[in-house]
């Protein structure tokens, strides 16, 4: 088997294709080798051996040696050096690279190979002895770190104090000599550590980066990723070693990383940061406050610290090029990672950039606009989950404001909550329903966690590319980053920012979008949906055959809904339209009554406030398609509990409390999503169904004659198993619009049909489907029925079938293919060969789910419904799904 494949000197083995064995960074420093870019020469060892190694409990393929072995001679053929050669050493990095960038992970080792002796050669051959020890002691802490788990802490506590001791206060102060020192400092914290000494055997340290590098990827943190973005074990994670440049070769050289358009606007502008005299991660670490790449930049952002395009206009002019190159050729917007050695430009990576959600569009509609790329490619360039980012709430701009702090725009959106100042407390008070905003100096990997519970971070250091800033826009989440003029002292759980104190718990407002932090909450604001969001919307809507209609019962709702491009009402649950003040004893009352003269007094309450209801979703959705689903109850959330709800119904329905006590505890379920809901409460008292058929005719006749459009109900009948039941209820539905119609003396049309929510409905869909006209999905009890786990108490157990591996995702967000979507795929076959013009939709949770979506169009399904705020997330999903 071949487990490396090199690149460098104008070729490699590999190209981007090969993602997968040579995950993301290897894939690409291959592709760009091949285009004959300046790339050191390096080679990768592929996912293969990752995986390889677990499943042989760790250890690798015997003959992996002898291939890194001859990679290595294939980098000191073109560099002409040689790992530990005392003369003129090579040096390399130790980066991993799985198939997608994963911020858990050990990330890199820079310039491996230096020792004792290395060190004399390096300083010879650079002719410049401080960078040479500067180099080393880099090393030892960076490998003391990652690959011997010595804390960088230690290391850095050594450097402060022999600052203090030589009164020195930058680290550029030190000299060689200096370094020297503190290199044997170093060695010792090893040593005391390791028990025996810091490895001079390169081999040996670049076996041990190999082996950190698998090493990490079973790391907690990396777990824990991969568990948050659902990434399979299995992928594994490859290897790149690659020969060293050096950014920190003084003045003339630098380090930088680079997008070619805007990563938070879009904007079509080369987009970058970079640190002269600086080395690797200096960037991202967001220790020193990063410069512009362009003038324009430089310019725009009203910075004196000058611009890559003034200091270093030769290499910049290559690396502008380079970028238009990069772009063209991966017809994406890039991420770019660049170091400038003694005024040589070389490529250190390049992958297609995160990006915001406004950012995607825009950079979608743009490049479509451009030619760079089609229509069709611009839909499927948009993650529709990250449309949500764009469809949440800014601040007011009318609102009363008090600025306490400012920093950069880092991540968009706005949010308010809970100062806290730790990840652990983070995602501990957001699991006891606090909204938090995480506040920290800078963010590292280690907190993942705390981002993902907080609704938006603060930073105090780090620039647009920080970890803080780069982990929150993948998020989605509000981040403002580098608010050098806040304090945070997390011993005393304090900031100070502009003279004022604020303790953990304040409740500050972050708005993303510029940068600035408010005092206490602020009134949120809508969002704008106009500009790229239409456009890309709109080619959606060209190419999608599924509709999209919505899940609402509220006239709000139906007008969000409806705002958002809804298609029509796809569920309308009648029990939620019963909960509010003054209709729920009402309820009870039909409920608790055990006559059915008791029932038909509640019921007549009831009627009126049913149909002006329906006459007002009927009028907003103007001539679209309504579905309204017959009373569905969970018996237990209606029947009254306390003494004052029980002595409140039994006045309304002249009885004694005590009586009504008894008749609500012999309702009393063990199991009430599997108890008298659905279709059964019909069953037992069809002048239930009855009158809410009259409510829905009715309203459909009034409706339609104050609009002057046709309303053509679709009346949903709940948790049918059997078709005797189905057509019992329809029975009664059919003989109320005939009665309806002749009271008004007005005709309209009108369907029923039924939700296919139990397993039963699915299998006997083919003599269901004689009676019922439409079939509508209710795969959340589908779901719960299928698979034997109930709705509301799955959440206590799920995150452990996840954690183990057994569900890949929760199969209540996403549908799950295998299992309830065969007996979708059984029902849709069953029912369409009954009734072929059968209408088939889907009403679950699951109709907003993107990946759910796709499922739906392999069925064929003629819409989805969804709540309304995700009703842009499904249109442009079932636009992918048709592609
Ligand atoms: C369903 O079961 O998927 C459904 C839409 O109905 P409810 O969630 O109201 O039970
Ligand atoms: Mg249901």
């Amino acid at each position: 088997t071949r487990w490396v494949y090199t690149f460098g000197g104008g070729k490699a083995e590999g190209t981007a294709d090969l993602k997968n064995l040579l995950g993301g960074k290897g894939a690409n420093l291959a592709e760009m080798a091949n285009l004959g870019l300046p790339v050191p020469p390096g080679f990768t060892v592929t996912t293969e051996v990752c995986t390889w190694y677990y499943s042989h409990g760790e250890v690798y393929p015997e003959d992996l040696k002898a291939q890194v072995a001859s990679a290595l001679d294939h980098i000191s053929a073109i560099t002409g050096r040689r790992l530990g050669d005392e003369a003129d050493p090579l040096l390399v990095s130790v980066r991993s690279g799985a198939r997608v960038s994963m911020p858990g992970m050990m990330d890199t080792v820079l310039n491996l190979g230096l020792n004792d002796s290395t060190v004399q050669g390096l300083a010879r051959s650079s002719g410049d002895e401080r960078f040479a020890y500067d180099s080393y002691r880099r090393f030892i802490q960076m490998y003391g770190d990652v690959v011997l788990g010595v804390d960088h802490g230690e290391f850095e506590e050594q450097l402060e104090i022999y600052k203090d001791e030589n009164g020195y206060v930058l680290d550029t102060d030190l000299t060689a000599e200096d370094w020297r020192t503190l290199i044997e400092r170093y060695k010792e914290i090893v040593e005391r550590h390791l028990g025996r000494p810091f490895p001079q055997d390169p081999t040996e340290q670049l076996w041990g980066a190999i082996g950190a590098v698998f090493g990490s990827w079973n790391s907690a943190r990396a777990i824990t990723y991969r568990r948050i973005h659902t990434i399979p074990e299995s992928w594994g994670t490859a290897v790149n070693v690659q020969a060293m440049v050096f950014g920190n070769m003084g003045e003339t050289s630098a380090t930088g990383v680079a997008f070619t358009r805007d990563p938070s606007t879009g904007e079509n502008a080369l987009y970058g940061e970079f640190l002269v005299n600086a080395q690797g991660e200096d960037v991202v670490a967001g220790i020193r406050t990063p410069q512009n790449i362009t003038e324009a930049a430089r310019i725009a952002a009203g910075s004196s610290d000058p611009s890559l395009e003034q200091v270093m206009p030769e290499a910049f002019a290559a690396f502008r090029d380079i970028c238009a190159r990069l772009e063209s050729h991966y017809r994406d917007m890039q991420d770019i990672e660049f170091t400038i050695e003694r005024g040589k430009l070389w490529m250190l990576q390049t992958r297609s950039g995160k990006r915001t959600a406004k950012a995607a569009l825009k950079v979608a509609v743009d490049m479509a606009n451009e030619g760079l790329i089609t229509r069709e490619e611009a839909i499927a360039r948009v993650d529709p989950a990250s449309l949500d980012q764009l469809l949440h709430p800014t601040i007011d701009p009318s609102a009363e404001k008090t600025v306490i702090a400012a920093g950069l725009p880092a991540s968009p959106g706005a949010a308010s909550g809970e100062i806290v100042f730790s990840s652990d407390e983070a995602e501990r008070l957001k699991s006891a329903g606090h909204k938090v905003i995480l506040v920290r100096i800078e963010t590292s990997p280690e907190d993942i966690h705390g981002m993902h519970a907080a609704e938006g971070i603060l930073t105090t250091r780090g620039g647009m590319t920080s970890h803080a800033a780069v982990v929150a826009r993948g998020m989605g989440k509000p981040c403002v980053s580098g608010a050098g003029a806040v304090r945070v002292d997390y011993a005393a759980g304090k900031l100070t920012a502009g003279g004022k104190v604020l303790k953990a718990g304040d409740i500050v407002t972050l708005d993303g979008a510029t940068g600035e932090v408010y005092a206490g909450a602020l009134p949120m604001r809508k969002p704008d949906l106009s500009g790229d969001f239409a456009t890309i919307i709109a080619w959606a809507d060209a190419v999608r055959r599924m509709k999209v209609r919505a899940n609402a019962e509220t006239p709000l709702d139906a007008r969000t809904a409806r705002e958002f491009g809804a298609e029509g009402i796809g569920l309308c649950r009648t029990e939620h339209m019963f909960f509010d003040e003054g209709r729920i004893v009402a309820v009870r009352e039909m409920i608790l009554s055990d006559t059915e003269a008791g029932r038909r007094t509640a019921l007549a309450k009831l009627l009126p406030m049913q149909r002006s209801d329906f006459v007002a979703l009927f009028e907003i959705m103007a001539g679209l398609p309504v579905t309204i689903r017959l009373l569905d109850p969970p018996l237990h959330e209606f029947i009254p509990h306390t003494e004052e709800e029980i002595a409140e119904v039994a006045e309304a329905m002249g009885v004694s409390p005590a009586l009504l006590k008894e008749r609500a505890d012999a309702l009393h379920e063990f199991n009430p999503m599997l108890g008298h809901r659905g279709c059964r409460l019909a069953v037992s008292y069809p002048e239930i169904a009855e009158m809410q058929a009259r409510a829905i005719f009715e309203a459909a006749v009034e409706a339609a004659a104050k609009t002057g459009k046709a309303v053509e109900p679709e009346v949903m009948v709940p948790l049918v198993g059997l078709k005797a039941e189905l057509d019992l209820v329809k029975a009664r539905i059919d003989a109320m619009a005939a009665l309806v119609k002749q009271e008004t003396g007005k005709d309209f049309a009108y369907k029923v049909g039924t939700m296919v929510e139990l397993p039963r409905a699915a299998l006997r869909a083919g003599e269901i489907a004689e009676t019922a006209e439409f079939f509508s999905f209710g795969t959340n009890d589908l779901t719960q029925t299928t698979f034997g786990i109930s709705r509301d108490d799955a959440a206590s157990f799920l995150g452990a079938y996840q954690a183990r591996g057994i569900l890949e995702r929760d199969p209540f967000v996403t549908l799950d293919r295998e299992g309830v979507g065969e007996l979708v795929a059984i029902a849709a076959e069953r029912g369409r060969k009954t009734r072929p013009d059968i209408k088939l939709g889907i009403c679950g949770e699951h109709g907003g789910d993107p990946a759910s979506i796709a499922f739906c169009e392999t069925v064929g399904l003629d819409y989805v419904s969804c709540s309304p705020f995700r009703v842009p997330i499904a249109r442009l999903a079932a636009a992918q799904a048709a592609l």
